[in-house]
């Protein structure tokens, strides 16, 4: 072991009155277990889990000051003293693990889903159908804020966080595109600094001098009429003077339409700013958005200018990650890969968030993984995400497992996808379970295609054997010019001009794939220009005018379906992938019959009638159309009387996706 490790990230950090035991902060993540009050002691174990894992510094999700400022109808709030009393099962529990925790005060101003919301000025936002009502009483606002964080103190939370980020209610008084007044909190920049300034300084007088309050600061809104660079220097001193302890980055409004979170930004992509910020004043400041590794993390802190690393995501993938890191063992980290598929889509929908990677999360109290009653031999088949929960997930208990894999690597599907530009990061899972299966001592028999006669003899046997990709039924399919996915992925040579049957995920990353330069890696400075993302030094809310990358080749994306393409994709990542192919001119043509495929290209006509034939002349067709179950060990084994449990790609194909794969794997295991 490296003595020590990750010096700079693993050191305490003193704040005068208190001192946190490292550098990492789990930032704030609404996980939809705030909302009621009968989910406290599954969020308190949550939490637990987190701390016993070794973080520094926890910050809950958001409670709302008042009602006007819930984030939807009966949301999180911190509004009394029997409010304070429920919370005492979180802090207590983060206590008894050695961690420190924070309540985050979230306002939700005209990011409000109800009609109650308010904001500086009655103009609406445009991803939300209420317009807010124009807040009259600031002065009874300022003090909903300071009562929640003196009722945080009554529940025992070591501080507060003020959220003033993201584009929420102080962020919106901030910037001059919401906030129109002409009274004391608006007119100047000085006047829209007023609310969240004032906020801290009461607060401060309130709470005394040994709470830690941590402001989140937009230091980037990445909207138009957003903040200047002067208004955010200015901000930040007047904020430490009023008396926080420390300032956290918050990068973009949740209307920005600059991706500021998903797996194509780039790791580390927005430290400059917060290092800029961290030069304007004396407290510490902490980075965020897209940091995932104990590396990265030294990395940032060795440059001498933030002081603390908020993680959000990566410690709901691996509530062990600090204890990794301590251990110098950061390859046993399960590393978020920034899908939100399993975390924020989840709350957009009001579902309990969790982790693809890590069904555990947000389900502590009823996914346990205890040892068995009695060591079992089981065999698993198939090496995608399904069987490679499930394997490691039994061995991790202690059961002897088996594991077969026809291929000669891991991954299943996952392999094809981390080859997409952007989610180069997928590879760190197939790492972590290379890893896992090695720790835990699972018996890898890759370039093995399990048959019924290496099945027998086992206690359970597990199929994951997963899926293969569907070749519709349209003539001149098995002309030489049609590929699948997984050929195109895999290397085959394509043309100029491609046409991808099929706009499901696949279709657009196929697209991505094929419209991008495969030569190099994902390069900060030409994302940051594609997607207009400036330095807020430079430009008023840090946005420039994109400058679109020149695609690859000439794509079609085709569906039979009419109407808009990509509508399943993710809720917060869908709109990232719809913007990349418009910006490098894939063209999206929905409602369409596939005629045929010949050496002219392929034939289409539209609607029922068949009507507009086209024939779009291109040197190659990839068939992205969906996938069918791979089941055929299925009857032999119960022919043999073996009776086993199918699960992920193989169980069902129709909207298979890891999140549904590993998480079947890993509650099978869990009960085996
Ligand atoms: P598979 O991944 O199909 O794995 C099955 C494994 O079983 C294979 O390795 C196969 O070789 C092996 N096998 C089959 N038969 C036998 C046998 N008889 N003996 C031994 N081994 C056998 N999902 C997401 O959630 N998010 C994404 O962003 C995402 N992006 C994707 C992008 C692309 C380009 C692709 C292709 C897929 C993507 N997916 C994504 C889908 C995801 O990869 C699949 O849902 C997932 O891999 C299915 O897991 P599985 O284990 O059920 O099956
Ligand atoms: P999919 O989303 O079901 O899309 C399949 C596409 O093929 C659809 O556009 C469908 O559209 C078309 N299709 C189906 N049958 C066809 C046929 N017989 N002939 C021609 N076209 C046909 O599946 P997928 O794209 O293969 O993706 C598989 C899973 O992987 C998805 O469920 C997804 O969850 C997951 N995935 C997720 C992501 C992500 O970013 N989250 C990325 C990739 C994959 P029409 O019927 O309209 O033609
Ligand atoms: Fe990270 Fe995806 Fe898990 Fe969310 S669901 S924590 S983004 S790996």
């Amino acid at each position: 072991m490296r003595n020590p490790p990750y010096p700079n990230l693993l050191s305490p950090l003193d704040l005068g009155f208190t001192t946190l035991r490292n550098r990492v902060v789990m930032g704030s993540m609404h996980t939809g277990l705030e909302d009621r009050a009968r989910d406290t002691d599954r969020l308190a174990a949550y939490f637990a889990e987190r701390a016993r894992g070794g973080v520094g510094l926890i910050i809950t999700g958001g409670y709302a000051p008042n009602r006007t400022g819930w984030l939807l109808p009966f949301a999180a709030e911190m509004l009394s003293s029997s409010d304070a009393r429920r919370h005492r099962r979180i802090t207590r529990a983060v206590h008894d693990e050695g961690g420190k925790i924070l309540l985050q005060i979230l306002h939700a101003g005209r990011y409000a889903y109800h009609p109650m919301s308010v904001s500086a000025s009655s103009i609406k936002a445009p991803i939300n159908p209420f317009r807010p009502r124009r807040l009259r009483d600031v002065e009874g606002t300022i003090g909903d804020f300071v009562r929640c964080a003196v009722l945080a103190r009554e529940a025992g939370y070591d501080g507060v966080e003020i959220m003033g980020s993201e584009g929420y209610l102080l962020n919106q008084f901030l910037a001059p595109r919401t906030n129109k007044r002409t009274d004391g909190w608006g007119g100047s920049p000085e006047k829209r600094r007023r609310l969240p300034v004032e906020i801290v300084r009461r607060t401060r007088e309130s709470v005394g001098a040994d709470f830690i309050i941590c402001y989140r600061m937009s230091m980037a809104d990445y909207v138009e009429d957003g903040q200047s660079w002067d208004e955010i220097t200015a901000l930040a001193t007047e904020i430490e003077a009023a008396g926080a302890t420390l300032i956290n980055t918050g990068i973009g409004w949740h209307e920005a339409r600059v991706p500021t979170i998903v797996t194509s930004v780039p790791n580390s992509a927005f430290v400059d700013i917060s290092n800029s910020v961290a030069g304007l004043v004396s407290i510490p400041v902490v980075a965020s958005n897209r940091i995932n590794m104990p590396q990265a993390c030294e990395e940032i802190l060795a440059e001498g200018h933030v002081q603390l690393v908020s993680m959000a995501r990566p410690l709901l993938s691996d509530p062990e990650w600090v204890n990794k890191a301590l251990a110098d063992a950061a390859d046993e980290i399960n590393t978020c890969i920034a899908c939100n598929q399993a975390c924020l889509d989840h709350a957009f929908v009001h579902k309990t968030v969790s982790c693809l990677l890590n069904p555990r999360a947000g389900h502590e109290t009823k996914l346990v993984l205890e040892p068995p009653r009695r060591v079992k031999r089981v065999a698993v088949v198939g090496a995608g995400p399904a069987g490679l929960s499930a394997a490691v997930t039994a061995a991790e208990r202690g059961h002897a497992v088996t594991l077969f894999e026809a291929g000669t690597s891991i991954g299943g599907q996952f392999d094809l996808a981390r080859r997409i530009p952007g989610k180069e990061e997928f590879t760190e899972t197939i790492r972590y379970y290379t890893r896992m299966l090695d720790k835990h001592g699972v018996d890898v028999r890759l370039g093995t295609r399990a048959e019924v006669g290496a099945l027998t003899g086992f206690d359970e046997v597990v199929l994951a054997t997963g899926v293969t990709p569907r070749m519709p039924d349209i003539p001149g399919i098995d002309h030489p010019m049609v590929l699948s996915y997984a050929d195109a992925l895999l290397g085959a040579p394509v043309g100029e001009s491609v046409a991808v049957v099929g706009a499901g995920g696949i279709g657009f990353d196929v697209s991505e794939f094929l419209v991008t330069d495969q030569s190099p890696t994902l390069n900060l400075k030409e994302w940051k220009a594609e997607w207009g993302a400036g330095d807020p030094q430079e430009a008023r809310g840090g946005l420039l005018t994109p400058i679109p990358v020149k695609p690859a080749r000439q794509v079609y994306l085709l569906q039979r379906t009419t109407g808009p393409q990509g509508r399943r994709l993710g809720k917060t990542t869908g709109w990232v992938h719809r913007a990349s192919l418009k910006a490098k001119g894939v063209e999206q043509l929905s409602g369409v019959n596939y005629e045929r495929i010949d050496d002219d290209g392929l034939h289409i006509s539209f609607g029922s009638k068949h009507a507009h034939a086209r024939t779009l002349a291109v040197d190659n067709v990839i068939i992205c159309a969906g996938q069918d179950s791979v089941r055929e060990l299925e009857s032999a084994l119960r022919e043999n009387g073996i009776e086993p449990h199918v699960i992920g790609g193989a169980a069902v194909a129709a909207e298979l996706d890891a999140k549904r794969a590993i998480r079947q794997g890993t509650e099978l295991a869990a009960r085996l």
